[in-house]
């Protein structure tokens, strides 16, 4: 199986598909990595690292995608690349099919089997593939970051010949991996964490790191689905739950935001009113920005200061900010998963197996995953 991964082009993306810890594995396994010139440098890989690796480096994109079996990459390739592709290879990435299926209309008629890490079911056995929750790892930790570095008090309590300095209070909506990831951080720079979370479940993880939970009757309506994710609410419970939130935001000096629901818009945790009665030089980092934000006054990529005083900031790409851990762990995602298919260094793709159908998005000529051939109006494939 011959394995290649590009530069990648989105602006600001400084991941790379795979690091040469996982080139070593997959050319241990029978197969071929071919890796573009230059595309770890802004991770901090250089092209030595990749040869050493066993890995073939060349400049020449014309002759890589015509030859690739598997194209494994971070974002989803443009069009032009997916066309220089043979029928019957494969494009492994992130490649947002219920955010923007249409994007993936190419890959129909040119016969490519893509498959989208964020379809990756969230089962025991596929645990070691879960780009999700390695990305959402990077961005509750960095989040928490960016938010001391824009916040004008420190975060840990200090008792200093000057006197005592308090500790700085954060607040995390939605307690999932990111959040508990954000909480852990926070925590660990000494602030007093508080955090909310629709899942019960969450309410156990959050008092487990010294956070606590803060609570909110819903009206005994079931939040969370079959799968362990949060349900969409009712109106009224999701009010119920901006009320809680807008009363502990008062006190709050910085706010993390991850609330979200798997394919649907993120919900809406702070209105305009919420945010105005907070103090001045707290700080909102909205990490729902890329589902459309859990605050009213976050905008995308920018940083928002309200009249209040309010910083607010809504990174769509955070993940690339922390480029050589973030390919890491994607990278090692991406190799369990490639080991799923191929059998004797050939590309072999099995769709009954319970990692590899769920998914996949298109294979053969049509749309495997039924969610994205009602996204667009085309028949399901088997
Ligand atoms: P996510 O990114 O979809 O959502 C983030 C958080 O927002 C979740 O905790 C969710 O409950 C919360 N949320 C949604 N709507 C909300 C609302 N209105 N108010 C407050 N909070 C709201 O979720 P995630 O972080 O990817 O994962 C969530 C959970 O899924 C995990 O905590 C875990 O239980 C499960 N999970 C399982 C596996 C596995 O088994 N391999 C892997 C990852 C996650």
């Amino acid at each position: 199986m011959r394995v290649a991964v590009l530069h990648e082009t989105l602006p600001g993306e400084e991941r790379v598909a795979l690091v040469p810890e996982s080139v070593k594995k997959l050319a241990g396994a029978k197969n071929e990595v071919w890796i573009e010139a230059g595309a770890g440098e802004a991770a901090g890989i250089n092209d030595r690292d990749y040869e050493s690796a066993g890995a073939k480096v060349t400049t020449d994109r014309t002759q890589l995608l015509p030859a690739a079996d598997v194209l494994v990459c971070v974002q989803r390739p443009s069009p032009s690349y997916m066309a220089a592709m043979r029928p019957g290879s494969v494009v492994l990435g992130f490649l947002r099919p219920l955010d923007e299926p249409t994007a993936l209309e190419p890959a129909i008629g040119l016969k490519l089997t893509t498959f989208a890490v964020e379809l990756i079911p969230r089962i025991t056995r596929a645990q070691a593939m879960d780009a999700l929750s390695s990305m959402a790892t990077v961005l509750g930790y960095k989040a928490v970051l960016i938010a001391a570095t824009q916040l004008p008090r420190m975060f840990p309590m200090l008792m200093t010949a000057a006197g005592t300095i308090v500790p700085a209070k954060v607040l995390v909506l939605g307690a999932g991996v990111a959040g508990l990831q954000a909480i852990a951080t926070a925590k660990r720079l000494g602030a007093v964490v508080e955090a909310y979370d629709v899942r019960a479940a969450a309410g156990e993880q959050v008092k487990s790191l010294g956070g606590t939970f803060l609570e909110v009757d819903l009206g005994g309506i079931a939040t969370e689905d079959a799968g362990g994710y949060a349900k969409e609410l009712t109106p009224e419970a999701l009010q119920r739950g901006r009320d809680l939130i807008a009363k502990h935001a008062r006190n709050a000096d910085v706010i993390i935001t991850t609330a979200a629901v798997p394919g649907r818009r993120a919900p809406l945790m702070m209105n305009d009113e919420a945010v105005l009665a907070m103090k001045r030089g707290s700080v909102i980092v909205d990490l729902a920005a890329p589902t459309g934000g859990n605050v009213t006054l976050s905008r995308p990529d920018e940083t928002v200061v309200t009249e209040n005083g309010v910083t607010i900031l809504a990174p769509l790409n955070l993940a690339a900010t922390v480029p050589f851990h973030a390919s890491q762990l994607f990278s090692r995602n991406m190799a369990s998963f490639l080991q799923l298919l191929g059998k004797d260094g050939q590309l072999n793709i099995n769709m009954s197996d319970d990692v590899v159908g769920p998914s996949c998005v298109t294979h053969q000529g049509q749309v495997v995953n039924s969610r994205v051939a009602s996204m667009l109006a085309e028949p399901v494939g088997r």
